[in-house]
């Protein structure tokens, strides 16, 4: 069968796409590798986030939607050329219909070059979507609803909050901290009070397996090896559990502090809605261990993760290609 929609997740740190029918097809990083000399684009994906660390000096691997916003207009057309031919198939001739998340924060311009850079790189039509939207759809929350439901989806680079009610955002925010900076802070941490150099992966391997958003009792302890900045030679210590919480302390205040920031402008009829029903946790950061926890102390508001939050907004572009009658008004461009 030929395909004749998708959907993407245009992640900072990850890129999922969705056919429908079948599913989540394609789940690679968002990273770029350019030559420094001529600009040329040498690779997408998964290829280009191998050739970090590994390229010779003339070549950059770098992430173009680090911080939730498109920095490059000729990089996002090559990355949706190469998502899309890769989800397509090379015996695929007919255009198809692509459905694009875009941070919730985009301006009218950004939104367009978005969707120009899709048809650019072979779409019928394009359509974008704000991520929030398709976030809460993924996570199945009846967004039509005359009711307010808040969204937190927390990436690699940037944590996201929104209120959705009727279809439609009602209040968000958008703010540049969440995985990505997590994983400079343990980074950090790690230099100050060891003296030791650890690699970006090691601190997101540490996150992942011992880290937490509260304090514990029962603690998690892993080992990590790196460079000693005094000696210049390899070392391991020894991380807990409760390391890691001090470490990444003022991150998670930020994110904390979107999450009252979006309520202080929230009408009070739809922060009753939220308080009854709980906030959505969606996106990779949110399996932080404890961090719906943390949530529920500083807001006192429950929250809950979401069933599979890394791909929540992917399976959202899927829902709302499939339905895109119900969806419209919530579908923001097309051409
Ligand atoms: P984006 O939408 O910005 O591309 P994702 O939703 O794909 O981001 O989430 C990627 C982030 O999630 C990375 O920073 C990664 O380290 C983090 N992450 C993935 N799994 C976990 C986990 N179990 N615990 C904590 N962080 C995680
Ligand atoms: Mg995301």
């Amino acid at each position: 069968m030929f395909v004749r929609k998708l959907g993407i997740d245009l992640g900072t740190a990850n890129t999922l796409v969705y056919v429908p029918g079948k599913g989540v097809v394609l789940n690679e990083p968002s990273v770029v590798a350019v030559s420094e000399l001529d600009h040329k684009i040498l690779a997408v994906g998964l290829e280009a986030k191998e050739m970090i660390g590994r390229t010779p000096g003339n070549i950059v691997a770098y992430r173009p939607m680090k911080d939730g916003v498109i920095a490059d207009y000729r990089i996002t057309e090559a990355m949706l050329r190469y998502y899309m031919n890769k989800a397509l198939g090379k015996w695929n001739i007919l255009k198809p219909e692509v459905l694009v998340s875009v941070p919730a924060g985009v301006t009218s311009t950004e939104r367009r070059a978005v969707i120009e850079a899709a048809i650019k790189a072979g779409a019928k039509n394009a359509y974008v979507v704000k991520e929030p939207i398709l976030a809460a759809i993924g996570a199945g929350i009846p967004i039509h609803e005359a009711k307010g439901h808040m969204v937190v989806d927390i990436g690699g680079g940037t944590t996201d909050v929104a209120v959705i009610s009727l279809g439609g955002i009602v209040s968000s925010t958008s703010v540049k901290c969440a995985g990505d900076k997590i994983d400079q802070a343990i980074t950090d941490y790690i230099k100050k009070n060891f003296n030791l150099a650890i690699g970006d992966k090691s601190a997101e391997e540490l996150k992942i397996s011992v880290g937490s958003a509260v304090a514990v009792n029962n603690e998690n302890k892993a080992e990590v090896r790196g460079r000693d900045f005094l000696t210049g030679l390899p070392r391991t210590i020894e991380i807990s559990t409760n390391q890691i919480v001090a470490a990444i302390d003022d991150e998670l205040r930020q994110i904390v502090k979107a999450v009252r920031d979006v309520f202080q402008e929230t009408p009070p009829e739809l922060a009753a809605d939220i308080i009854d029903q709980g906030i959505i946790m969606t996106g990779g950061t949110s399996q932080l261990n404890n961090l719906p926890e943390l949530i529920y102390r500083k807001t006192g508001v429950k929250a809950y993760l979401a069933d599979k939050p890394l791909y929540c907004v992917v399976n959202g572009t899927g829902i709302a290609l499939e339905h895109l009658d119900t969806y419209k008004k919530s579908v923001i461009s097309k051409r």
